[in-house]
C-alpha cells in the first residue's frame, strides 16, 4: 500500500463537483440547444430540494458544484435515472494547471489499490497550453513515479480519468453508467394502458427512456374488484415517477363494459372484446389531451390475448398507432428491466385485476375481425365508451425517493 503523502492532508476539503456527460444528444444538430435544455430543466428538478452549490452547462458537459455537506449518494442516485445522462462522475475538482492536477492525483491514488493504471485526458476545450496526449504522457510519469504502478493500456485496475474544461480540471477514477435515452420531453406525449402487471410498466419505461411523458390509464372493476388493483398502479407510479417527476393517471370503471361483454358476446372472444374497448376508451382520452398514440405492454405469443390474430383484432378498434415496445422481448428479459427499474416487487403482488373477471376456460387465440366485429352487434359501442369516460377520475403521482436501490 502506498504511504499517504505528507502534503495530501491539506486538500482533504477538496472541493467536488459532478460531471455528466450525455453522448446521444450532442448527434441532434441543432437541436442539441433544445435537448440540453430539456436535461438541465429535467436534472435541476430531479435534484430540487438537495443541498448542491450551483449547476452549468460548459464544454459539453453539465457540472454540478458539490458543497461540503451535500448528500452525494442521494444526488447521484437521482441522477442515474435521469433520462439523457450517458454517464457521470464525482469528481475532484481544480484549477487546470499540471500542479493542481497532479495533487489531486495524489489524494486519489493514497484512496485507490491498484497496480497498473492508466491516464485517460480529455479536453472539452481546448484552451490548455499541452494536448491531451502530452498530459497522458506527464501525469503517467507524475504517477507511475508515485505508486510504483505500470502503466496498461488495456484492463488497466485504474483509470485516472482528467477532464480538462475552460479554466478547471475534474479528476476522477470511476464513470458511472447514466441512463442513457434521451431527455424526459423531448419525445412528445404517449398514453400508457397500465395495468397492475410486470409488463405495462417496462413498456412506459421504454418510451419514457426516449424522451415521451408518459401519461398513464388503468381500467378496473371496482366494486366487483377491490380498490387494491387501483393501490398497486398507483405505487408503480410512484416508482415510474422517479424517472419522469410526475404522472397523471386516468382511472376509468370498467365493470359496465365487462358486463355487457359477459351479457352479450360469446366467452371465447371476451378478453379481445375487453381489449378492444380499452383502447377505445384510451383513444378518446388521448385525442382530449391531444396526445397522438397509445402504449400497451404485449409480447407476442405470452398469453391467449397476445397472439398476432388477437393483437390485429384490437388494433382494429382505434385509429391512433399502438406501440408495444416489448412485441419481441421474452419475459425474462422483461422481468430484468422490471427489476432494474424498480417495479417488480409491486408488480407481483396478488390483485384482482379486471380481467382477471369472467375470463372463459377457452379463449379464442385466432380471432377474426370479421368475428369480433360481430360479436359487439348486440353492443351500443359509443353509449359504453362515452359513459366510461364519464365516469373517469384523474390524479397526478409524484415519484417515491425514499426506497431507492
Ligand atoms: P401486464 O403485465 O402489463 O399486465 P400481461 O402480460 O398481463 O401484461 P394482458 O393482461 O393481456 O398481458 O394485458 C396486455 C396489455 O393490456 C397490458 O400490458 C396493458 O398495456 C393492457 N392492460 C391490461 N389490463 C389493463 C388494465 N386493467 N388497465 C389498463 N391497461 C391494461
Ligand atoms: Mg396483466
Amino acid at each position: 500500500m502506498l504511504e499517504r503523502p505528507a502534503h495530501a492532508t491539506k486538500i482533504t476539503c477538496v472541493k467536488k463537483t459532478i460531471i455528466i456527460h450525455y453522448h446521444e444528444i450532442s448527434l441532434k444538430g441543432h437541436n442539441r440547444g433544445w435537448f440540453e435544455n430539456h436535461l438541465q430543466q429535467n436534472i435541476a428538478a430531479t435534484i430540487k430540494g438537495l443541498t448542491y452549490e450551483s449547476m452549468r452547462r460548459f464544454g459539453g458537459r453539465l457540472l454540478i458544484e458539490l458543497r461540503q455537506d451535500s448528500p452525494v449518494e442521494e444526488i447521484v442516485g437521482r441522477l442515474t435515472r435521469v433520462f439523457g445522462v450517458a454517464n457521470l462522475a464525482v469528481a475532484v475538482d481544480v484549477d487546470a494547471s499540471m500542479e493542481a492536477i497532479k495533487s489531486a492525483l495524489v489524494e486519489l491514488i493514497s484512496q485507490t489499490r491498484f497496480g497498473s493504471f492508466r491516464i485517460d485526458t480529455r479536453r472539452g476545450t481546448k484552451d490548455f497550453p499541452l494536448n491531451s496526449q502530452q498530459v497522458n504522457q506527464q501525469l503517467g510519469a507524475f504517477v507511475q513515479q508515485l505508486s510504483g504502478a505500470e502503466v496498461r493500456m488495456e484492463n488497466a485496475d485504474a483509470v485516472f480519468f482528467v477532464e480538462l474544461v475552460g479554466p478547471r480540471a475534474f479528476i476522477y477514477v470511476s464513470k458511472i453508467p447514466g441512463a442513457g435515452g434521451l431527455p424526459s420531453g423531448t419525445g412528445g406525449r404517449v398514453l400508457c394502458l397500465l395495468s397492475g402487471g410486470i409488463d405495462s410498466p417496462v413498456a412506459a419505461f421504454r418510451l419514457m427512456r426516449r424522451g415521451c411523458r408518459v401519461v398513464y390509464v388503468h381500467f378496473h372493476s371496482f366494486p366487483h374488484t377491490t380498490l387494491e388493483s387501483q393501490e398497486k398502479v398507483r405505487s408503480i407510479l410512484r416508482i415510474l415517477s422517479r424517472f419522469q417527476l410526475q404522472s397523471q393517471l386516468h382511472l376509468v370503471p370498467f365493470a359496465e363494459v365487462q358486463r355487457e361483454i359477459v351479457a352479450y358476446a360469446p366467452p371465447p372472444l371476451r378478453v379481445v372484446l375487453y381489449r378492444r374497448f380499452m383502447v377505445r376508451i384510451a383513444e378518446e382520452l388521448a385525442r382530449k389531451e391531444k396526445i397522438l398514440a397509445l402504449v400497451t405492454g404485449d409480447s407476442l405469443g405470452q398469453v391467449a390475448s397476445q397472439t398476432l390474430e388477437n393483437i390485429t383484432s384490437i388494433t382494429a378498434a382505434t385509429a391512433m398507432p399502438v406501440f408495444r415496445p416489448l412485441i419481441g422481448d421474452d419475459k425474462e428479459e422483461i422481468i430484468r428491466t422490471a427489476r432494474q427499474i424498480g417495479t417488480y416487487d409491486i408488480s407481483i403482488l396478488a390483485d384482482q385485476d379486471c380481467c382477471s373477471l369472467f375470463v372463459p376456460r377457452h379463449p379464442e387465440t385466432m380471432s377474426s375481425l370479421e368475428q369480433v366485429e360481430k360479436a359487439e352487434e348486440g353492443l351500443d359501442i359509443q353509449r359504453l365508451v362515452q359513459s366510461a369516460l364519464q365516469e373517469a377520475t384523474r390524479e397526478t403521482i409524484f415519484p417515491d425517493f425514499s426506497s431507492q436501490g
